[in-house]
């Protein structure tokens, strides 16, 4: 898949001013996009969060997962060092907001993330890294830092041309809700994260 520029405005934000960038040539047809801070495109290896969208925590700071929070932790990151953000528009790991919906009707009588999702017949994660490979060679950008916990992440990345030459971890936001999530994604997914019953933003 081969994406270019479309238009990229300065972006006002409560981060500073990052860069808006959008693109043509998305086969998923999907609205994906990037913010850049500082420029940091223009880097060598810029650090880099790809972040699937996720309405219910993105927007609404959902207790269920941890979404919200690590979309803040990067912008937070990004205002004071430059970065990139890819936000990629695959709600629900690519299932869509009512099958995340339904996956959680399941996950309320404890079924974990992943178990639900096979029992709804949906696959556990169908996030497709070409489209973030390729707004990153749009950019000109083919060496990163990722911001991750997830080795998964990296390794596809790197599927589609781009250098993951180290991770920097973010933190692990635990909450009452979310915790089966986050057992999960550490013990099925293979997450480099800490858990702790009991406590809180455990890095
Ligand atoms: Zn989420």
């Amino acid at each position: 898949m081969k994406v270019s520029k479309r238009k990229c405005i300065d972006f006002h934000t409560p981060y500073g001013i990052a860069k808006f960038m959008t693109f043509n040539g998305f086969i998923d047809k999907h609205e994906h996009f990037a913010l850049i801070f500082m420029n940091a495109h223009l880097r060598e290896k810029p650090l880099v969060r790809v972040h699937s969208e996720c309405i219910t925590g993105d927007v609404f700071n959902s207790e269920h997962c941890d979404c919200g929070n690590q979309l803040n932790e990067a912008l937070d990151i990004f205002s004071k060092i430059g970065g990139i953000l890819l936000y990629m528009r695959q709600e629900g790991r690519g299932v869509g907001l009512y099958n995340k919906i339904d996956a959680y009707a399941l996950q309320s009588v404890g079924i974990d993330t992943f178990a639900a999702n096979r029992m709804l017949d949906l696959p556990e994660d169908s996030r497709d890294f070409e489209p973030a490979a390729a707004m990153l060679k749009a950019m000109g950008v083919e060496r990163i830092e990722l911001l991750s916990n997830n080795p998964d992440k990296s390794l596809a990345l790197e599927k589609f041309g781009i250098v993951v030459s180290s991770m920097r971890n973010t933190s692990v936001f635990q909450k009452e809700k979310n915790m089966n999530y986050l057992q999960a994604k550490k013990e099925i997914s293979g997450h480099q994260i800490n858990i702790k019953r009991g406590t809180k933003n455990e890095a």
